[in-house]
């Protein structure tokens, strides 16, 4: 006999990623898990007095979708900050009118923090410099990042204070930009940027106000699995942990601990003799991070060749092949699911090999290591990602928002190999998605929309033959990103016993027009059996 009463979702189409990739008519969920998968008729049978049921009159029922890869701790504060992102900020003039709103409310001589600049949306493609910045604040420290989270502008009083200056060497791993007469121009590329990023880190009270307003999101769009790959700040974990068990905080969380430069956390973490997995289904420890190299969208990613328009510019490496051995065989050898930011050949090259390495010295069947972002990736990359069995763990969001700057810098080959889902998935290999927020939207609609049609936000086509199918992507989107953490066998797909994580969407997304899966909209969300979300009945199509 049942002890409680069961929600019946009837008459849609439900998409459930199950092993022979199944559509059927209805589900039922029993406290937190799914207690039935069939058809309308079977589950119109088990409806009793004090069960709900929900007529999704044809609409999709999906699993809830797995954001593999994102940096929901601090997403949140960029709209709290001087926030400088498209489409509220869409030149350098618009950042000045920020930053000068800013510094009139902000005492002199304290920090204006921003993110979200992106040059590839602005009439002149120009970046802003120090002086821009100097003529809106020049008594204040202004820090801004770019979208990518890669690289920063300050204005001249901030490089006063690191005694930056044009005899200042480029740090090991970054760059400081420089003008024709060697003058740094205010903006510093990886490395020489992190150490100010730490420096300027949200208070908690940010973090906090931050993360409400992402939990919120996350609900709208049915993200109901998460891994967060900062790493980097313990405030943003111990939020987490609060967060979760004051209820304020609805989807799952998987975090990663990164080593890069100053960030130590991974090593930190090592100490305690914490694994990947330690936790619950709501929130547990992740991969131990390491990151390769810059950003596809900014310019930084490490290349085999020149980017155009120069004869001897490859990209930003953050470490030698020696260093990244050593830190991949560290979290290897203390038994960790290791992870790098890779998004050029090179990078991704370098860590294949490091991957190959430690997997020498110590073989382990089911390591699943990842490569972040995986970004450009051709044939033979493709070929030893299938053969060592590693996860490659992309973004078509990346496509769909800044697919456009991808198409203005580079060459035509590099587009060949851009996110390259097709590649991917022909040879066998489990890709989960992600959007890495707050660098481009969270929503997967759109990015289901481009991994489908290969079509950026203006509509342009970028490496055609990489399509895949609707079902393909949202399999990406659910079931890969829950193999991606070793969770595949509790959640990630819609079986009777697995975590009853679910979205309904406004439509039926595998009949209707491939050119409308980007407006489609989340009409329900249900988190651990309970719906954590539901779009206003009137809104409701
Ligand atoms: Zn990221």
């Amino acid at each position: 006999m049942q002890q409680s009463a069961e929600i019946i979702f009837l008459n849609g189409n439900v998409i459930t990623v199950d092993s022979q990739d199944r559509q059927c008519e209805a589900v039922s969920v029993w406290g937190n898990r799914i207690s039935f998968v069939g058809t309308t008729q079977e589950a119109r049978k088990r409806i009793g007095p004090e069960d709900r049921v929900i007529d999704l009159a044809g609409r999709s029922l999906l699993p809830g979708f797995n954001d593999a890869h994102c940096h929901f701790g601090y997403a949140g504060t960029a709209k709290l900050q001087a926030f400088v992102g498209y489409p509220e900020v869409q030149s350098v003039e618009d950042i000045k009118k920020v930053v000068a709103a800013w510094a009139a409310k902000t005492p002199k001589g304290q920090w204006i923090v921003g993110r979200g600049w992106d040059e590839t949306k602005y009439p002149d493609r120009r970046r802003p410099t120090r002086w821009d910045l100097d003529e809106v604040a020049p008594d204040h420290l202004v820090f801004l990042t770019r979208t990518c989270g890669h690289m920063s502008v300050v204005n001249s009083k901030v490089l006063a204070a690191e005694s930056i200056d044009r005899n200042t060497l480029d740090p090991h791993g970054g760059m400081i930009e420089r003008d024709s007469k060697g003058e740094p121009t205010g903006l510093l590329l990886e490395h020489a940027h992190i150490p100010l990023r730490g420096k300027t880190a949200p208070s908690v009270d940010l973090l906090d106000k931050g993360m409400d307003t992402v939990n919120q999101e996350f609900m709208q769009v049915g993200i109901t699995s998460a891994t967060d790959m900062s790493g980097r700040n313990p405030n943003e974990i111990r939020l987490f942990q609060k967060k979760l068990s004051r209820g304020e905080i609805q989807f799952r969380i998987n975090y990663a601990v990164r080593n890069s430069g100053p960030v130590t956390l991974g090593t930190d973490y090592v100490k305690t003799g914490l694994l990947t997995g330690y936790g619950s289904p709501w929130m547990r420890l992740g991969c131990f991070k390491a990151q390769m190299d810059g950003s596809g969208s900014g310019g930084s990613a490490g290349m085999w060749t020149p980017y155009p328009g120069s004869d001897h510019y490859t990209g930003i490496l953050h470490m030698t092949q020696e260093e990244l051995d050593r830190l991949v065989f560290q979290g290897h050898e203390a038994g960790y699911q290791v992870c790098v930011h890779a998004v050029g050949t090179q990078a991704i090259e370098m860590t294949l090999l490091s991957f190959e390495r430690a997997l020498r010295k110590i073989p382990r069947p089911d390591h699943r290591f990842r490569i972040e972002h995986c970004t450009f990736c051709e044939d033979s990359l493709a070929d030893r990602i299938r053969d060592l069995g590693v996860i490659p763990v992309i973004g078509p969001a990346f496509l769909y928002w800044v697919g456009d700057g991808y198409i203005q810098k580079y060459h035509k080959q590099w587009l060949d190999w851009a996110v390259a889902t097709r590649r991917l998935l022909d040879r066998g290999i489990k890709v989960p998605f992600h959007s890495d927020l707050p660098v481009v939207p969270c929503n997967p609609l759109p990015a289901i929309y481009t991994a489908v049609t290969r079509k950026t936000e203006s509509g342009q086509e970028i490496g055609p033959d990489q399509k895949i199918t609707v079902k393909e992507a949202i399999r990406s989107y659910t079931l890969f990103g829950a193999y991606g953490s070793f969770e595949e066998d509790i959640k990630g797909s819609i079986e009777e016993g697995k975590l009853a994580d679910l979205v309904v969407l406004s439509g039926d997304i595998l009949r209707i027009d491939p050119e409308k899966i980007k407006d489609l909209r989340v009409d329900l969300t249900m988190v651990d059996g309970k719906i954590r979300y539901q779009r206003k009945a009137q809104e409701c199509t």
